[in-house]
């Protein structure tokens, strides 16, 4: 079984609100109807789906008023939105994918996913489809309401589902030594063991890396999956062919994470 994670800053165009790129979805659904693997969950981000509709409506601080549930509608809507277009690019493909909503069978405690039932998610990868899940809204026993980035989700599901691999695709081609976006002497780390991962998370001890931003949620939550035992790949999505060779096992440039 393996967990693809495909950022929001592939399938959307961060920088303008609610827009979708459409043919990089129509590329991805692509490489991945070729790479012809069978045992896939697919979760995806929300990218300018999710974060401004999110901040808008103050969701990050919790739910404090009921001003704030017309923005839990709107923001679920979103991002379903968003999964309704991969669904279809991959169907439209002939790959069996079904959307899969996780406000509807998850709950949070202080932005952590609590006890989840994958029986309906196994049961289907087990018929070969092929679930595509996303960052949503749900549920939070002490927030009111939280949001599941698509990386916690990821990440969870490839534990609890024991997947042999969970990969991340991103925008750029790893984790580097900082920022590559602005950094332009910034060097890609490969191979990134556990032991030094966390030291990167802790802050203040992050002397010759600097991982912010995105990456360093992704990194915090990919460490969880490699401590079980899980091969964690971050590589670039938005090069073609990285994810029909990431899919068939095959080298990709990227930062492997391991245990
Ligand atoms: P996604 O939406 O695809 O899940 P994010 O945009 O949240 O991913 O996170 C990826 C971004 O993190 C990169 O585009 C990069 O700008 C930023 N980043 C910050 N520090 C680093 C680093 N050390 N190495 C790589 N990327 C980094």
């Amino acid at each position: 079984m393996i967990v693809l994670k495909i950022g929001g800053s592939v399938i959307t165009a961060k920088e303008r609100p609610m827009t979708a790129r459409e043919e990089e979805i129509g590329r991805i659904a692509e490489e991945i109807a070729s790479s012809r693997v069978r045992r896939l969950v697919l979760v995806h981000g929300g990218g300018s789906f999710g974060h401004p509709l999110a901040k808008q409506y103050g969701i990050g601080e919790g739910y404090r008023s009921e001003a704030q549930l017309l923005g839990v509608s709107r923001i679920h809507g979103a991002m379903a939105t968003l999964n309704r277009m991969v669904v279809e690019a991959l169907t439209a493909l002939g790959v069996p994918a079904i959307g899969v909503s996780p406000s509807s069978f998850i709950v949070a405690d202080g932005g952590r996913m609590g006890p989840v039932d994958l029986a309906i998610i196994l049961g289907l990868v087990d018929k070969g489809m092929i679930p595509v899940l996303y960052g949503d809204i749900v549920l939070d026993r002490s927030m009111g309401f939280s949001i599941i980035s698509g990386d916690q989700l990821a990440s969870r599901l490839s534990v609890e589902l024991k997947a042999s691999r969970l990969l991340f695709g991103v925008d750029v081609d790893g984790v580097y030594t900082s920022n590559p976006k602005l950094a332009p002497e910034a060097r890609l780390i490969e191979r990134l063991p556990l032991s030094k991962l966390k030291g990167i998370l802790m802050v203040g001890e992050a002397l010759t890396t600097d991982v912010t931003g995105g990456m360093l949620g992704k990194v915090s939550e990919a460490s969880r999956a490699a401590e079980a035992g899980i091969e964690v790949l971050i590589f670039n999505a938005m090069k073609p062919e990285n994810i029909y060779r990431a899919l068939r096992g095959e080298d990709v440039r990227g930062t492997l994470i391991l245990r």
